[in-house]
């Protein structure tokens, strides 16, 4: 486990981002030596979070990565990486979801016709169609710019931001184009439903994606 602590006091340092430490932990050792305990928390999702708790839990000082302090910055560094990738999972999954919808509608008949052929179905799917396409696009430029080592705080996040709201519609659109199948196991999409809100949720909320945007990119006061 990547455990971010604080090692130095909050009163001893100017900015609350100082004075953390990131910390590479062997899970086995630490659950043995009872100083941690883990709770899995019931959720929508299968295996979707814990809740873990620390008490005096002794780890040695080769498991510090890095320099001792600097560790906000490094969690920040992974973070952005794991926002591309969020947000491009969630692409791959609007994708599949607008496929999905479009091989339904178009074989589906009401009517005596395809129900793909009433723009009641069809302008929802291109609508999907076209905001992952626009996410994949910011994506793409997010990863440049982390391969490249520049800044990529604000692209990062808003490809994850709109990597997910893309993902959650275009599969909120997939059941509705299947009707009442699209509660039917048999046609995929229904499990998917839950699943495709957890990254408007975590690993960072939309809220605080336009927040980072409002405060970093654009120069608004700070909300908190
Ligand atoms: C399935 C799952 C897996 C997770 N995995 C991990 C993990 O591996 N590691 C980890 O560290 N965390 C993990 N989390 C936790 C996740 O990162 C947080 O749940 C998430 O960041 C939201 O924080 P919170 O739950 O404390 O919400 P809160 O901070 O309590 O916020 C509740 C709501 O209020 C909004 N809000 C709060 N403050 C503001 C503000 N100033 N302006 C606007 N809106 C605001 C939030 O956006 C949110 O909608 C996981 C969560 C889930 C559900």
């Amino acid at each position: 486990m990547l455990l971010l602590a604080r090692t130095t006091p909050r009163d001893q340092v100017v900015k609350r981002t100082e004075g953390l430490s990131v910390f590479l932990v062997d899970m086995r050792e630490a659950l043995a030596g009872g100083g941690m305990t883990i709770h899995p928390i019931r959720t929508m999702m299968n295996h979707g979070t814990t809740e873990m708790f620390f008490d005096r839990m002794a780890i040695p000082a080769s498991s510090l990565i890095g320099e001792e302090g600097q560790g906000f910055r490094y969690i920040l560094s992974g973070m952005n990486a794991e926002r591309i990738l969020i947000g491009a999972e969630c692409i791959g999954d609007a994708k599949w979801f607008v496929e999905k919808a479009v091989a339904y509608a178009g074989e589906r008949e009401v009517f005596g016709r395809p129900i793909g052929q009433n723009q009641g179905v069809a302008h929802p799917l291109a609508k999907s169609w076209a905001e992952l396409e626009s996410a994949n696009l910011l994506a793409f430029k997010a990863a440049a710019l982390y391969d490249l080592g520049k800044d990529c705080g604000a692209e990062a996040n808003a490809s994850k931001y709109l990597g997910a709201e893309a993902g959650f519609t275009a599969c909120e659109n997939a059941v509705l184009a299947h009707g009442g199948m699209g509660y039917a196991k048999e046609y995929d999409v229904e499990r998917y439903f839950r699943e495709a809100m957890i990254a408007r949720i975590a690993p960072i909320s939309r809220e605080m994606i336009l927040n980072f945007i409002a405060e970093r990119v654009l120069g608004l006061p700070k909300s908190y």
